[in-house]
């Protein structure tokens, strides 16, 4: 069955001497591998196809017993040239793609994960955003994937959850309760800033998150709380350079 698709490049690598192996991102079919026969000499089928981030036209076919697939042809959409001009956002395109690689499954629809991922690679191409964005794109990731706590109400009493005083996030549950409540509530304390620094990322995308401003102390409790959270959830650590399925 032949399939033509957008992706974005994750990693590539060569098995033989001409011939190469690419991992993407299908906006239709998670994460995926292919084989490109020919692919590093072939310039007219496959030209500036095979570079990490770049997104990409992709057709693809299985071969008789369906046992891998191999790239047909492929034509450049976007290769996101700011990026490969500054080490510090290759630094961050590539925990994004790290993530994904870890995060997303082989399945059906990764559409969404798709948008956010190349939003995400347009907003580090075009601005400059600190060294953050990727926990915040990690979050997005982690909530589109359908854990989402209700950062609005309190999970037992079901009070909204505005007063300025700290929250209980217990991660295992995804549940967030009030201070009144959270008496012998197991979990994080956090601030109200952290709360509505989650609650603003889970209601927004990579556009609007260059233009937040946060204290050190709660971008470090966003870190520490949601790292607890996607490993727990997405059974995800980050160890050395990449992400350790636990
Ligand atoms: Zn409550």
């Amino acid at each position: 069955m032949e399939v033509t698709e957008k992706v974005v490049i994750l990693k590539t690598g060569k098995f033989k001497e001409n011939d190469l192996w690419v991992k993407y991102l299908s906006a239709t079919r998670g994460v995926q591998t292919a084989f490109a026969f020919g692919g590093s000499r072939s310039r007219r089928r496959f030209g500036g196809c095979f570079e990490p981030f770049s997104q990409v036209l992709f057709k693809t076919g299985a071969n008789k017993t369906g046992t891998y697939q191999a790239l047909q042809e492929g034509s450049l959409i976007k290769a996101y040239s700011g990026i490969r001009a500054d080490i510090r956002k290759m630094g961050l395109a590539a925990n994004c793609l790290k993530f994904v690689e870890a995060a997303v499954a082989e399945r059906e629809d990764s559409r969404r994960v798709f948008a956010l991922l190349t939003e995400t690679l347009d907003v580090i191409d075009e601005f400059d955003p600190d060294d953050f964005f990727p926990l915040f794109f990690r979050a997005k990731v982690a909530f589109e994937q359908g854990y989402t706590p209700d950062f609005t109400i309190c999970s037992r009493c079901g009070k909204p959850l505005f007063s300025s005083r700290p929250v209980v996030f217990d991660v295992k549950k995804g549940g967030i309760e009030c201070f009144d409540c959270a008496g012998n509530a197991a979990g994080d304390v956090i601030s109200v800033g952290t709360l509505r620094t989650l609650a603003w990322i889970q209601d927004t995308g990579p556009a609007n998150w260059t233009a937040l401003e946060l204290p050190a102390v709660i971008r470090q409790e966003c870190f520490a709380v949601m790292d607890r959270f996607m490993a727990y959830h997405l059974g995800l650590v980050w160890e050395g350079s990449n992400y350790r399925k636990i």
